[in-house]
Order: structure tokens, then C-alpha cells, then sequence
């Protein structure tokens, strides 16, 4: 398998759902990725932490066959996030975001690190993403993905770095706030303006699509009766896609709609639980069992 990098946030977060509240629970961008890729074969993590990070939450990444050589300990306090959830699940408050040890992140790719092919620049500051990219000699196929805070407050390095992407994954607000544009498939076509050949665009519990030159497909999410906390579910997804992508070692057309499928299995395992409980417990043949499922609720 090529190598598959994720750079973006290890954080420890707090949840409220109209049921429950969590507070440090293991989270974060790159955290989410690498559990979902994890599924389909090993990948390299590059983010930072800080000194009151929990070894055990490195080593359960570790043992999940993720690298986590590319992880900084840098002396103040690990990224910490919170956020509220309305009974519906698709309206999300953010309650606080704490950079801090990530907010002066310098990320250094180590060496072993540098012929990835695959690179997925999780949600994180731009400048940060395009550090990381700048590291790594001949990628193929680079995704990244972004969020509000980071459309509103560096949106300068944001345009900057979809310029050099192969493919951005956002939510249907993000792709509003990012174009100014309410129709998804309008703002869609605006974001590959941008420079990225493929855009994945997210509409929570209402599923995903895809749209670039060469393709266009579209996707209901997995019906998932039981949701318990939708927090990384967009990481998931990118996860599994790349993870997908990596393991075919393939980025054709159909590889990108199977890609799709994968993201959907993996974001509907995520939601199932607090933090990673449920999708860190999945196998292989539970995604093959759920994609097969999937497939038979689109197929006519
Ligand atoms: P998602 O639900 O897919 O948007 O991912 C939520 C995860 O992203 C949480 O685990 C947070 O710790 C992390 N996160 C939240 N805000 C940010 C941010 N501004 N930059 C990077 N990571 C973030």
C-alpha cells in the first residue's frame, strides 16, 4: 500500500448531546482519519500534542498500525474543543476551541514520512497544511478539508492551498460560506474554480457528493438508527475514502465512487458511539458487510 499521511488535530473533546454529556474525550481531525483508515491498512500521523496528552491514547493509535512518529510533544496544553448538538444532529454549536499547543504548530514531516502519496490535510489551519505538504516529495493525490473558523479567519491561505489540491471535502455550510453561493451544486462547481479536481460535499444525515471533471455521484448517507454522538463523522468519512483510495492504490473514476461508499460505511460507524467507541471496534469485514448493504439500498 502507498504510503497514506494525515496531517491535522489530536484533541480532547467535550460533547453534549440532548442525551448525554462527555467531557476529554480522544478526538480531533487527524485522530478520527487515521482510526478510519486504519480499517484498510497502516498510515502516518503528523500533528502535535501537548505534555497532558495520555500516552495509553498514543498507544491504542500505535497499536491500530498508525505511525505516530510524525506526533509532537510540545510543552502547554493538547487542542481542546466542545461543542452541542441540537436533538435533529445536523445543527452543531461550537462551544469553545482552544488551539492551543496548535496554535504555534511548526509541523515537521519526518523523513520516513516524506515519499507518502496519499496526503490528507485534516481540518487545521491552512498555513499549517501547506507547511506539511511543502514536506513531502511527489504526492499523488492530496485531499484537504476545512472548516469555518478557518474560511472566516484565514481565508487568504485557505484559497492558496485549494490551488495546490487534488480534492477538498466539506459540509454544505462550509461550501455556503466558502462561496457565498445556498445552491450546493452551484457552490460545488464554484469550489473546483478554486483548484481542487474533485470536490466531496457532505449534507450530514442526507449523504454526499462528489463532482470533478470526470465525475459526478451522489450518495444517501448509511440509515443509522441509533446515533450517539456525530462528532468526526467528516473525518471518518475521509478516512475510509482515502484509506479506500490508498489501499486500491487507485484514484480512476469508479475507485472514486466505491471511495464514497467507504466514507459512508465509515462515517455511519463513527456516529454509532462517543468518540471512536464504536468505529475503533470494526474490522474489515464489518465495512465490507455494510458497503455490500449500501450498495443493495442504492442499486435498482
Ligand atoms: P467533524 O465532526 O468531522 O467536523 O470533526 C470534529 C473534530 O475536529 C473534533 O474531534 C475536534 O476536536 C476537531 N476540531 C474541531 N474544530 C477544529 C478546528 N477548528 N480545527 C481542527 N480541528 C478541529
Amino acid at each position: 500500500m502507498p504510503g497514506l499521511l494525515v496531517i491535522g488535530t489530536l484533541a480532547y473533546d467535550t460533547v453534549e448531546t440532548h442525551r448525554e454529556r462527555r467531557e476529554e474525550a480522544l478526538g480531533g481531525s487527524a485522530v478520527y482519519f487515521a482510526v478510519a483508515a486504519s480499517l484498510y491498512g497502516p498510515s502516518r500521523l503528523v500533528g502535535v500534542v501537548g505534555t497532558d496528552f495520555h500516552g495509553a491514547h498514543l498507544a491504542d493509535l500505535q497499536a491500530r498500525g498508525i505511525d505516530t512518529s510524525g506526533v509532537e510533544v510540545a510543552s502547554g496544553e493538547t487542542f481542546r474543543w466542545g461543542g452541542r448538538y441540537e436533538p435533529d444532529w445536523n445543527t452543531r454549536h461550537t462551544l469553545f476551541t482552544h488551539l492551543n499547543v496548535f496554535e504555534g504548530f511548526d509541523p515537521k514531516v519526518p523523513p520516513a514520512f516524506r515519499d507518502s502519496e496519499y496526503v490528507f490535510l485534516a481540518n487545521g489551519h491552512p498555513a499549517v497544511q501547506a507547511k506539511a505538504l511543502d514536506q513531502i516529495d511527489r504526492p499523488v493525490f492530496v485531499v484537504a478539508d476545512t472548516m469555518n473558523l478557518w474560511i472566516d479567519s484565514t481565508r487568504d491561505e485557505l484559497e492558496s492551498i485549494l490551488r495546490r489540491v487534488d480534492g477538498l471535502i466539506l459540509n454544505d455550510e462550509e461550501a455556503r460560506m466558502l462561496t457565498g453561493n445556498p445552491n450546493l451544486i452551484r457552490a460545488a462547481q464554484e469550489v473546483l474554480g478554486m483548484g481542487p479536481r474533485y470536490v466531496v460535499l457532505k449534507k450530514g444525515e442526507h449523504g454526499a457528493f462528489l463532482m470533478g471533471g470526470d465525475a459526478h455521484f451522489s450518495l444517501p448517507s448509511y440509515p443509522v438508527t441509533e446515533v450517539v454522538d456525530p462528532t468526526g463523522a467528516g473525518d471518518a468519512f475521509a478516512g475510509g475514502f482515502m484509506g479506500f483510495l490508498a489501499e486500491e492504490g487507485d484514484t480512476s473514476p469508479t475507485s472514486l465512487r466505491r471511495a464514497m461508499l467507504h466514507g459512508t460505511v465509515t462515517a455511519s460507524f463513527c456516529v454509532q458511539g462517543f468518540s471512536f467507541e464504536d468505529l475503533g471496534r470494526r474490522s474489515r469485514s464489518d465495512v465490507q458487510e455494510r458497503y455490500s448493504e449500501l450498495l443493495s439500498i442504492v442499486s435498482v
